[in-house]
């Protein structure tokens, strides 16, 4: 009985349960029911948008004996089949893994013999820009002659990439990214299925974080459903999410906007200090003012992309200078930019919250708020801008020459500022200890791990690698140092890999991160550390074996950590 994702378990499987794509359902289920298909589709869009959902209930209705107004029954042999993906005449191939031109002239093969169960044969192809150009070449000619009975369902998140001599072949549908409001829907159907309470604002908070994909949403709820006692909380989604509530976020605000420096900086870093995500900050005040915008001119709640009306907001769009507000999107959208190539995003968003809190246009600085003298209000603001300005240069001496920022290849591998500090004691006692079947098991566990973090951890993740594994320990590789560092520190993400991998392979892993850079070093002297202990151990006994003993080490290394990763030095 193992677990089963939410977006797994709630896939949609008739084209009115796929959330938020009615002109492209309403399109397909048309043609279906008048029996006008193509040979051939294209469903592009950003992921978690419905395309494979569609694809595959596309597939059913096709093929379902009983199908009507272009929706599948979803109840006989067929339907069924195709739902469990056992059915051989409907073929899923992930283009990811499956690149390969031989496999598409296998495809071009197969594609020739009729169905045997159904009536169509459908072959959808998942991120299909994958392919290589020997396989698209493959795929072209499939296309040109397109067997009878047969049906192509391309899905990409990337329709650039494929060559227009195929897109030019195929009918095209664009999914577009869900609204909060349909993404809302979808989760409160699925809730009260479940019979769980939830409170409103936490599933607003769950839409705006997943950006518009569903299966991002679900994710997130699959993890507020895992801390809920039976109710999912504003609290609680805005802890996984790592986002901020629209209160705070209507604070930062107002402070930008009558230039309270030091209330701006209180509300930064408490905002901080509670763990929220700097990025999701930074993005989350931009969407937050685009919403106030917006709002003044049109007073139409329904354009909101992520905010709810209420009276503090009312207030903001009525009275906030749309200048001030397009200079505070300006400047949060430069200081995203900048904390990209950085590992000081607290520092830069002070930078910006100082920035933001000083009038535009007057050299001397006002006086802001009553009560106090001018005096003190401007030497506490001085004093701040000196700190400021110290921390600034100290960070460019350290990077070098922070100058302008590099085109992506060569900020690459900028020169460092400083080195993330491996825990060699502890990668060590995960080396001890590890074999080549723990990692075989959490690698292959690992992509869909990642799927199931929430936003903010699984942006930390993504470029994660497990690289050594014992049954309780974990060492995984990144790109970045930052991004070592953050993944060590963040005690909600090591929980939540944690739950993950108890539900799934049956326990819990300590994880331990190490920069990718780094990594062939860290073994090496794990490697050699072991060479020592046991050639102390062989100087008792005999002394003019080291040769053999080093075979030895080897394969014992071998033993431990596979062949593919151990490669000898020297
Ligand atoms: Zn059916």
């Amino acid at each position: 009985m193992s677990y089963q994702a939410l977006y797994r378990v709630w896939r949609p499987q008739r084209f009115e349960d796929v959330a938020g794509q009615e002109a492209v359902t309403k399109t397909l289920r048309n043609a279906l029911s008048q029996g006008n298909t193509s040979h051939a589709y294209l469903f592009s869009g950003p992921r978690g948008t419905g395309k494979t959902s569609a694809a595959k209930i596309f597939a059913k209705a096709m093929n379902c004996p009983h199908s009507e107004n272009g929706e599948p029954c979803n109840e006989c042999d067929i339907c069924e089949s195709i739902t469990l993906g056992n059915l051989n005449d409907v073929i899923e191939i992930d283009a990811a893994s499956n690149n390969g031109v031989e496999e598409i002239r296998d495809i071009r093969e197969k594609a020739n013999y009729a169905p045997t169960q159904a009536e169509y044969k459908v072959y959808i192809i998942d991120e299909v820009h994958m392919l290589s150009i020997g396989a698209f070449n493959a795929l072209l000619k499939t296309l040109e002659e397109p067997p009878a009975n047969v049906v192509f369902i391309l899905a990409t998140t990337e329709p650039h990439k494929i060559p227009l001599t195929i897109i030019s072949r195929t009918q095209r549908f664009d999914f577009r990214r869900i609204s909060p409001q349909d993404i809302i829907r979808r989760m409160t159907y699925i809730l009260n299925e479940k019979e769980v309470d939830y409170e409103e604002d936490a599933l607003l908070a769950i839409a705006k974080a997943a950006e518009g994909g569903m299966r991002d949403a679900l994710s997130i709820l699959d993890q507020a459903l895992s801390f809920s006692n039976g109710l999912i909380t504003l609290e609680e989604t805005l802890r996984i999410t790592g986002s901020i509530t629209q209160e705070l976020l209507s604070d930062y605000v107002s402070a930008a906007l009558v230039n309270d420096t030091e209330k701006g900086l209180a509300l930064l870093h408490a905002i901080l200090q509670e763990g929220k995500d700097a990025n999701r900050l930074v993005d989350d005040t931009i969407m937050f003012c685009r919403d106030i915008l917006i709002y003044s001119k049109t007073q139409e709640e329904t354009v909101l992309k992520m905010s709810k009306v209420d009276e503090q907001f009312k207030q903001l769009s009525a009275e906030a200078d749309p200048e001030k507000i397009y200079e505070i999107i300006r400047v949060m959208n430069q200081t995203h930019q900048e904390m990209r190539l950085s590992s000081h995003a607290e520092v830069y968003l002070e930078v910006a919250t100082v920035r933001l809190t000083q009038p535009v246009m007057s050299k001397a600085a006002p006086v802001v708020s009553e009560g106090k003298g001018d005096g003190q209000e401007l030497s506490i603001m001085k004093d701040k801008m000196q700190q400021m300005q110290k921390m600034i240069e100290q960070m460019q001496q350290g990077g070098q020459n922070q100058s302008a920022p590099k085109p992506a290849a060569q900020s690459r591998k900028p020169k460092k500022q400083q080195t993330f500090k491996v825990n060699k004691t502890q990668v060590f006692r995960i080396l001890e200890k590890a074999t080549k079947e723990d990692l075989v098991k959490l690698k292959d566990v690992w992509p869909d791990l990642i799927d199931y973090l929430p936003a903010g951890q699984k942006a930390i993740m993504k470029t994660s690698k497990p690289v050594a594994a014992s049954p309780n320990g974990l060492v995984v590789t990144f790109d970045y140092d930052i991004l070592c560092e953050r993944a060590q520190n963040d005690s909600f993400l090591l929980d939540s890999i944690g739950d993950y991998l108890e539900k799934v392979i049956g326990h819990r892993a300590e994880l331990c991160t190490v920069p990718s850079e780094q990594w062939l070093t860290v073994r090496q002297s794990f490697i050699q550390r072991m060479k020592n202990s046991t050639e102390e151990s062989e100087d008792v006994s005999t002394e003019e074996e080291s040769a053999p003993e080093e075979d030895k080490l080897v394969s014992e290394a071998i033993g431990l950590f596979g062949k593919e990763i151990v490669q000898i030095k020297e």
